[in-house]
């Protein structure tokens, strides 16, 4: 990499020291963009008709999402202020670092997992600490808790996890909930929670209304099941304290009235909704079994992604899918996440997959037994 120019102002150290943020490839072409876990299906019904409807462009938005947050707490059976809006769930992720975490404090969360995480970490001053996920590629939460100090202000749990794929269970998270100091926030970044199909999965409502757990926030996102990725909403259920003090750290008026309409419209379709769901969560089966069937060793895949464990040659399996027209996403010498998308797509990324699995040395970590 060539070295970036000097910055001609001063900036924390920290913050230069970051790899400057680029974006994924956008698809060009005939090319399918599987790169961000995005949902391949247009906008639920009257979603597109209430944001045009929502036209007055000259005033500023709802700084509380009131009627939204109403619809998701009624829905959620949770008072109003147990319900935070913002303009999208890394939105709130951002706010709840910064609320709990400065300098000297700790973030602890797994690895490999959301690039967000340890960057929201640094951003906020605080100290990101990595704990390597299982061969299995899950959360190893006895290692997570064995990780908590007296500087522990926030532990992430993601399940679905990004980009590996597998879930959480409500054994696993209660038995380690249970060892959490109740002082000490516990994210559950639930962003593809739509889309599992394991019955033993963690459910974040769950957690917070039986368990009455309050030192939980459970984050949600319109972006993934419900397809409106480009609008940035999402949000967040917890005790109404906590939320008080993300909010107190959000940028106001960051979410547009557009999107408060779309994902209020998005909520009146919920049989739509979860028949696209289901579409998805089967070809994401589908997929994984053919991968498995291939050849390749991959993990429990449970959100709207299968994870290829590419090791050392992650970035030439990334290019051969590149060459045939499938955008996926590398993470250098550790694997590739590759989207559920269109139908068409899934031939393509079997037979890319499929051809490119045999050119792997016979030990290596992707490969299957088969
Ligand atoms: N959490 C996880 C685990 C994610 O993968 C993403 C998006 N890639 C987000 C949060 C943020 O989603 P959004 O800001 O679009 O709601």
């Amino acid at each position: 990499m060539t070295d970036p120019s000097p910055i001609p102002v001063r900036v924390r150290p920290e913050i230069a020291a970051l790899p400057p943020y680029k974006q994924g490839k956008q698809a060009g072409g005939d090319a399918f963009k599987l790169s961000s876990n995005e949902n391949p299906f247009d906008p639920l019904p009257g979603v597109l008709e209430a944001v045009n409807a929502a036209t007055a462009l000259n005033r500023y938005p709802d700084a509380t999402a009131g009627r939204l947050r109403r619809r998701l707490a009624e829905r959620f059976a949770v008072d109003d202020d147990s319900v935070h809006v913002a303009a999208g769930s890394v939105s709130i992720l951002a706010q709840l670092v910064l609320a709990t975490s400065g300098p000297g404090d700790e973030v602890i969360f797994a690895w490999r997992s959301f690039e967000a995480y340890p960057w929201l970490a640094v951003v906020a001053g605080a100290t990101p600490i990595q704990v390597p996920l299982t061969a299995d590629a899950r959360h190893d939460l006895p290692a997570m808790a064995a990780a908590i100090t007296d500087r522990t202000r926030v532990i992430i749990v993601c399940t679905p996890n990004n980009p590996t794929g597998p879930i959480v269970t409500q054994a696993e998270f209660d038995a380690f909930a249970d060892t959490v100091p109740s002082d000490v926030l516990i994210i559950l970044d639930e962003a593809y929670a739509e889309f599992v199909t394991d019955r033993e999965s963690v459910d974040g409502v769950t957690v917070l209304g039986a368990e009455g757990r309050a030192n939980v926030v459970v984050l949600r996102t319109f972006s993934k099941a419900f397809g409106l990725a480009g609008l940035r909403v999402g949000y967040a259920i917890g005790h109404p304290r906590i939320l008080d003090a993300a909010r107190s750290t959000s940028i106001p008026l960051s979410v547009t009235a557009h999107a408060e309409e779309a994902a209020l419209a998005s909520l009146e379709q919920e049989d739509e909704l979860l028949r696209r769901v289901r579409v998805i969560a089967e070809r994401r089966d589908r997929l994984a079994a053919a991968l498995r069937a291939a050849g390749w060793r991959i993990p429990q895949a449970q959100g709207n992604f299968v994870w290829l464990p590419g090791g050392r040659e992650t970035l030439e399996l990334a290019d051969a899918f590149d060459e045939a027209g499938l955008i996926v996403r590398p993470f250098a010498g550790d694997g590739l996440r590759i989207s559920v998308g269109e139908e068409d797509s899934v031939e393509k990324v079997l037979a890319i997959a499929a051809s490119v699995v045999k050119d792997l040395p016979e030990d290596h970590s992707g490969r299957g037994l088969a």
